[in-house]
């Protein structure tokens, strides 16, 4: 029987794994399908205190996972289908292939980017759909691509790939970006970045060979309708929280996002805690996440100590 069981390894999972380790908890840390979570699929990041020159996401979660691996925490790589409170008071966490028994679980299962849901979607992704710049963006050199959203990632999204597309357009359904106001300058400054307002993708369109060719404009003030071309779309409109496999163990909001004890990362089901954006749909920051990170592995650690 483990005392803790991590289910998540970005920010908030690793930051619990650094502090349980640290009190001799030994945790497992349960990687998920996205090792590392969403900084892996970013670029720089800026805002991480410590780091006032900055440091690639990858980097930064390689750095917590050998932090928390010379504490003692174990990593597996396994994606939880469901978990289980017994009578008996502890958890079983199911993965494909075996089951595990756990004191307290901390779920840090973050968040899963958000699609438009348009016909042929699914066929689509990795032929000219995807919501990764720094994954994909380099296949698209010389042609014109599309970011779709507003906010900091869409905006990241198209400063990244002005390395390589010949235009990008950021097709935004308001005439006002949501991204913060340093983001947002950059991207309105950049002479590669052409902004589509008061628009929405209402179609995908491909060509002969199944790849992106152009998409379907929407205005959202007439409803008129135009194409544009491009090689590739960007997807950038948020997240879904990956909360789906907790059954009734937890509460959750109308978007899914697990719901916390009011100031506390404690659930409704004893033992269990949730960190980070699976929880967080306000912060969202990896900083905020960290933060919730240390905050459960505290409270699972005061849990342990008081049964
Ligand atoms: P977000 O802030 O929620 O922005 C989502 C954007 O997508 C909004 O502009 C929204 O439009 C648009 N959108 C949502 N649904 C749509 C739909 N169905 N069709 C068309 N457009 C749609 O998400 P995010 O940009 O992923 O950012 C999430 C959080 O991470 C934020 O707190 C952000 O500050 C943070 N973040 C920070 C950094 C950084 O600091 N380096 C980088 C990335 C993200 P409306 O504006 O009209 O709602």
């Amino acid at each position: 029987m483990e005392d803790v069981i991590i289910i998540g390894t970005g920010c908030a999972g690793y930051t619990a794994a650094i502090y349980t380790a640290r009190a001799n908890l030994s945790p497992l840390m349960l990687s998920g399908t996205q090792p590392g979570g969403q900084l892996t699929t970013t670029t720089e990041v800026e805002n991480f205190p410590g780091f006032p020159e900055g440091i690639m996401g990858p980097q930064l979660m390689m750095n917590m996972q050998q932090q928390a691996e010379k504490f003692g925490a174990r990593i597996e790589f396994a994606k939880v289908d469901s978990l289980v409170k017994t009578s008996a008071g502890h958890f079983e966490v199911v993965t494909a292939d075996k089951t595990l028994e756990a004191r307290t679980v901390i779920v840090a299962t973050g968040a899963a980017p958000r699609h438009l849901g348009l016909p042929g979607e699914e066929k689509l992704i990795g032929h000219g759909l995807t919501s990764c710049a720094t994954c994909d963006g380099a296949f698209y050199r010389d042609v014109p691509v599309c970011v779709i959203g507003g906010g900091d990632s869409a905006c990241e999204e198209a400063d990244f790939l002005t390395r390589f597309a010949s235009r990008v357009y950021l097709i935004h359904r308001r005439e006002e970006l949501r991204a913060s106001k340093i983001m947002a300058d950059r991207v309105l400054a950049n002479p590669k970045i052409e902004p589509v307002w008061n628009s929405t993708v209402s179609a995908y369109l491909t060509d002969d060979a199944g790849e992106m060719r152009a998409v379907t404009l929407q205005s959202t003030v007439d409803g008129a309708e135009k194409e544009l071309e491009v090689k590739c779309v960007f997807v950038a409109i948020g997240h879904v929280p990956n909360s789906g496999f907790l059954g009734d163990l937890v509460d959750l909001d109308e978007n899914g996002y697990i719901i916390q004890q009011p100031g506390r990362t404690a659930t409704k089901t004893a033992g269990l805690f949730a960190a980070g954006d699976v929880a967080d749909h306000y912060y969202r920051q990896a900083i905020t996440a960290a933060g919730q990170g240390c905050a459960a592995a505290l409270e699972a650690e005061r849990y342990l100590a008081g049964h």
